[in-house]
């Protein structure tokens, strides 16, 4: 089998999984190519169920937004890494549930596309996103029957698609401002190698905001004209910010735009309708301070870059929202360069993240991806000398912005001599005070050699691979006694729910096959045994050479750990573990 056909045989796409809108892309006929159906590639990342029961994606979902908001979820991205339940009608999801919904149309598509079995895909991510909604989208992916290669950032996904090939030097500014998350990034692209110098974002910025804007002034109007707040009724406000929405697109190219919605509420007996036109210069005063926070985060990540501005080649533009004149005025006045959009700003994201499939699936499309850590990360550690003067602080070990992958430790002290267990706290974020920073997760080093002193006894080592997922190892360094924590699996919150009742609540949704999910596997690689997995080894040893009777006891003891480690019953396990350790004693003496 040749390269090119081990490729065909397993086609890796690209998607942009949108607040708004979601598209996908892949290899066809040598190049990178958007998989379009009735003449739009953009799918609104929009999912509901219809009264007839019937499950509804994309344009069918959002045309039905505004009759049946209550069946409808839409800009779901918001929400995930959230541990909140949505509600679609008489049932509730988790937000990866929802985006798994639109992940599987556009793998459908993609499939209809390419004419076979599409499994495997990249999947973008604003680069502000923590870990936890990394994760998410990552189990939204498998959920919908896809094994997610990579979950890559995305501006750089575009800037892929600009210097793909390219071997000149050039630095470049990436504004993404889409329908509901912003992000800039300043990447390098060279020789071949892109590397992300900096990422800043704000998860809960775009394009809904200046509908939202302008829906409250016109219907702060509507309520001094008629006593009625158009936003208080779900439906109402749905149909007004639709119909904002729309007159927010007219504004980037005409001056003028008119919202008209007929007999939008009752006042008194009266039905009446909503007719105002709304001026460009107007509707920029309503926007300006949410263009304004835009830039200052630009400046923040250039100024984190290490770049100056006359050192920034290019400045390229994605997401729908940087179609507004207003942004694009900002950008030119503060950065004096001419804003880039040659490539689609709609789907540049998707055909990056298409660009870096191919080149997982082996094909020879240009770049490699270095991607940069987009968070902080770190322990909790207690400072101070005596009870009063203790302090809990983060300590960080991993920083913001080191080229992936990486690897970075640090010693710790236990807090007194003959100390048996240390608590590792996992935190992620930039503030030297430990609340303000979100936790990751934590576990326990134990069975620690208590005739150790407490200097620098424990190594804790930090592990960020290319796509995001952390590992934590925590190793008492004189013994080599060590627990290992994988952030991606052991992380999330659906995790608390586990994957099987998400699949099994999306089996029951009419019109979504369920494929099989793999249970998630938590990390935990001790090279230096605990107790536990001396007795198991032990007992694995031993087994060949048992009788008939002790083997079947031995091995029934050995299903039940197994049992207990599965449901993460710890007391159980302790019982079980000494259970075995008594009969190997019994058996061996
Ligand atoms: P995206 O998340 O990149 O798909 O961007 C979607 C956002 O772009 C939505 O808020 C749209 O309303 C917005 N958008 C699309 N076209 C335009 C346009 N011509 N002018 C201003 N905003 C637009």
């Amino acid at each position: 089998m040749t390269q090119d056909d081990a490729a065909a045989t397993s086609p890796v796409v690209g998607i942009d999984l949108g607040t708004t809108n979601s598209v996908v892309a892949g290899w066809v006929d040598g190049k990178v190519q958007v998989f379009a159906e009735d003449g739009t590639a953009l799918v609104p990342s929009v999912v509901g169920i219809a009264p007839d029961g019937r499950l509804l994606v994309g344009q069918a979902a959002m045309n039905q937004l505004v009759a049946f908001p209550e069946r409808t979820i839409a800009s779901v991205k918001r929400r995930m890494g959230q541990a909140e339940m949505l509600t679609l009608a008489d049932r509730t999801h988790t937000p990866q549930e929802v985006s798994a919904i639109i992940l599987r149309t556009l793998k459908e598509r993609a499939e209809r596309a390419l004419g076979c079995p599409v499994t495997r895909a990249v999947i973008t991510v604003p680069a502000f996103f923590d870990e936890l909604q990394r994760s998410a989208t990552r189990e939204a992916g498998e959920l919908a029957g896809l094994t997610v290669e990579r979950i890559i950032n995305e501006p750089t996904a575009a800037s892929l698609v600009y210097h793909a090939g390219s071997d000149e030097r050039r630095q470049i500014m990436v504004y993404d401002l889409g329908g509901g998350t912003f992000d800039v990034s300043i990447v390098r692209s060279e020789g071949g190698v892109v590397e992300v110098l900096a990422s800043k974002g704000d998860t809960s910025l775009g394009g809904d905001d200046f509908d939202a804007q302008l829906a409250r002034h016109v219907a702060d109007q509507f309520l001094e004209q008629h006593g009625v707040d158009l936003m208080d009724d779900s439906r109402t406000r749905w149909r007004l910010l639709t119909a904002c929405e729309r007159a927010k697109r007219e504004l980037s190219t005409a001056t003028t735009a008119r919202i008209a919605e007929e007999f939008i509420a009752t006042v008194g007996e009266r039905e009446v309708s909503l007719d105002v036109e709304i001026d460009r210069h107007d509707y920029e005063k309503l926007i300006a301070d949410l263009v304004d926070q835009t830039v200052s985060c630009a400046d923040d990540a250039l100024r984190d870059s290490g770049l100056t501005l006359a050192q920034i080649d290019e400045l390229i533009l994605v997401g729908g929202s940087t179609r507004t004149p207003l942004v694009q005025e900002r950008l030119r006045a503060e950065y004096a360069r001419e804003p880039q959009w040659s490539v689609d700003p709609d789907v540049a994201v998707a055909l990056g993240a298409a660009t870096q499939a191919a080149s997982i699936a082996g094909r020879q499309v240009g770049p490699v991806l270095v991607d940069v850590a987009t968070h902080t990360l770190g322990v909790a550690a207690v400072e101070g000398e005596g009870y009063f003067d203790e302090e809990l602080v983060f300590v960080p070990i991993l920083r913001r912005n080191s080229p992936l992958p990486a690897r970075y430790e640090d010693d710790f002290s236990t807090r007194h001599d003959g100390q048996e267990k240390v608590q590792i706290c996992i935190y992620q974020g930039e503030s030297p005070t430990l609340d303000e920073n979100i936790e990751l997760g934590e576990f326990f080093l134990e069975g620690l050699n208590a005739s150790d002193g407490c200097d620098g006894r424990i190594v804790v080592r930090f592990e960020l691979s290319v796509d995001g997922t952390l590992a934590v190892t925590a190793i008492e360094r004189r013994t080599g006694i060590s627990r290992k924590l994988a952030i991606n699996n052991a992380l999330s919150e659906m995790k608390r729910q586990s994957k099987t009742t998400a699949a099994e609540r999306l089996a029951d949704l009419e019109g979504f096959a369920t494929t099989e999910i793999v249970e998630i596997e938590e990390a935990e690689v001790p090279p230096n045994a605990t107790r536990q997995q001396k007795t198991v080894s032990r007992a694995q040893q031993m087994l060949p050479t048992l009788g008939e009777e002790d083997a079947a006891d031995v091995q029934r003891l050995l299903t039940q750990i197994d049992e207990a480690k599965a449901s993460g019953d710890t007391a159980a396990l302790d019982g079980v573990v000494a259970e075995l350790d008594d009969l190997l004693f019994y058996i061996a003496g």
